[in-house]
């Protein structure tokens, strides 16, 4: 057998490869995308691998090799074309003509189990012709850092894209954020579509109306698929992106998470979440907490993440309009606001403990809670896993009795004013339910307030094990942890 011929017997046994790609966005021709080559890495040790994603492409984890993962996502073997895709983009406010997938591509399109249409999107695979001065390179901390947060958030109820995996390529590179040099990866995410709202805006740009149109009935046919036969469907489509961004930012909010860039063309045409760089975890609930070091104004800190979301919704109307009527648009995003209050309440009532909270003491609860959580800054992830780990029917008895078993509470102060008139509350809504329902009180914290929480310092303690002694157990464990309920 000839060497070429032993390449090509492992590409037709590798279950990637022989994937049933569908070439949705290629179809749209050479407007929107580059054909690039990924870069060649002189070395490739694979650190994640995705297991759980892999029924849903129908492949069976235990026949997936870890040499199958490297093949195609570290030597990119057998697959073509890889499409480094266009688009522009508002960044920190200003627009930025220069953007386009720099240092990604998108590898293939796939429909899973569910029906719906994934991409499989490099990061660190290379320059492209957008990559302007960078490297095209990922570095290995920024890849464990993404796996990390697509799957906390993932079993926090987010809906987010997930890495499928990521592969150490051995180069050193040089940061100006992490001592360097620096170890290397790549990291291929599967996601809803990187289609972004920057991708619309550059063709705003180059005023394209008819390449705005295109686009747009391409992302209705394939993430908006309920609509395709609606009258309206292009009204309908920006409402629901509308109400789906709203959700989404609910969901951060909830979770303590603060995304930390929200540029444009980093937010998603089908709602969902993706590209973590340097975001955060809030440790206790501070408005202004900001996660990126060069986000010099706070423009995107925790607090201000659903009014920016809806300034980028309408942002987005400005090449949208080219396709949908001003007032459809004005309509759509004056929803925002209800569908975002909404999803905060229902999941912060979960967090509380309530699936279902029909008393008119719900939001002087949350209210509460939060005046607490703000004044005392007490861990904003501690409290409520406190709340689920001491959870006791004994707390109907009386209000002293809530939480008393919880070491956080302050003993002094403002905050304990707010954190009494809490219990009171809390014990007074208690007793609104049956003793029965406190099973599923305590049901409801445990689902809700996982243990573990992905703050700075077990992120930093985690890659520590990484770049000392090359350990990746803590880095297994931490994903593991995420998944359990306690
Ligand atoms: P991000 O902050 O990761 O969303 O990236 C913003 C833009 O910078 C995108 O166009 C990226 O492709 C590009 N970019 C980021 N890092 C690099 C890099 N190391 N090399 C080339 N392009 C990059
Ligand atoms: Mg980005």
């Amino acid at each position: 057998m000839t060497l070429a011929e032993t390449a090509n017997n492992t590409n037709s046994s590798n279950p990637f490869l022989t994937l049933n790609y569908e070439s949705a966005l290629e179809s749209l021709g050479h407007d929107y995308y580059d054909e690039v080559a990924a870069a060649e890495f002189p070395q490739h040790i694979l650190r994640w691998r995705n297991d759980a994603l892999l029924p849903r492409l129908g492949l069976n984890p235990q026949i997936v090799k870890d040499e199958d993962f490297i093949t195609a996502f570290g030597k990119f073997q057998g697959r073509k074309p890889l499409l480094a895709l266009r688009y522009h983009g508002y960044q920190f406010g200003e627009y930025n003509s220069q953007l386009g997938d720099g240092r990604g591509f998108l590898y293939g399109q796939v429909r899973a189990s569910d029906g719906q249409l994934y991409d499989f999107g490099t990061k660190g695979s290379g320059r492209t012709p957008y990559s302007r001065g960078g490297d095209g390179m990922l570095t290995l901390k920024g890849g464990v850092r993404e796996v990390l947060a697509a799957e906390a958030l993932h079993y926090l109820g987010v809906r987010t894209s997930r890495c499928l995996t990521m592969i150490e390529t051995g180069l050193s590179l040089w940061r100006g954020d992490e001592p360097s040099p620096t170890r290397s990866s790549v990291m291929v995410r599967m996601g809803s579509s990187h289609i972004r709202f920057g991708t619309f805006e550059r063709l705003h740009f180059f005023q394209r109306p008819d390449l705005t149109k295109k686009l747009l009935d391409h992302v209705i046919e394939q993430y908006y698929r309920h609509l395709v036969a609606e009258k309206d469907k292009y009204a309908l489509f920006y409402a629901e992106l509308v109400k789906r961004v709203a959700e989404l930012v609910a969901q951060w909010m909830a979770a303590g998470f603060c995304h930390a860039v929200l540029n444009t063309d980093n937010m998603s045409i089908t709602g969902e979440s993706f590209d973590y760089g340097p975001y955060a975890f809030i440790p206790t609930y501070d408005p202004y907490f900001t996660a990126a070091y060069f986000d010099y104004y706070r423009r995107y800190c925790y607090s201000q993440q659903p009014s920016i979301c809806q300034l980028n919704l309408e942002m987005l109307q400005e090449p949208l309009k080219a396709v949908i009527e001003q007032r459809d648009l004005d309509a759509g995003l004056a929803s925002f606001g209800e569908y975002y209050q909404a999803e905060y309440r229902g999941l912060m009532l979960k967090k509380l403990g309530f699936e279902q909270l029909p008393y008119p003491e719900a939001d002087e609860l949350l209210h509460l809670a939060i005046a607490f959580l703000q004044k005392s800054q007490v861990g904003y992830h501690q409290f409520f896993y406190e709340m689920a780990r001491t959870f006791s029917h004994k707390w109907r008895d009386e209000p002293a009795s809530v939480m008393n078993d919880s070491d956080i509470v302050p003993a002094l102060g403002a905050a304990a004013a707010i954190f009494d008139n809490w219990c009171v509350l809390y014990h007074k809504i208690l007793n609104y339910f049956d003793p029965d329902d406190m099973e599923n009180i305590a049901k409801t914290l445990a689902v809700y307030n996982p243990k573990t929480a992905l703050l700075r310092p077990v992120i930093e303690s985690t890659w520590e094990s990484i770049a000392e002694s090359d350990n990746w157990q803590p880095f297994y464990d931490l994903v593991e942890k995420f998944q359990l309920k306690h």
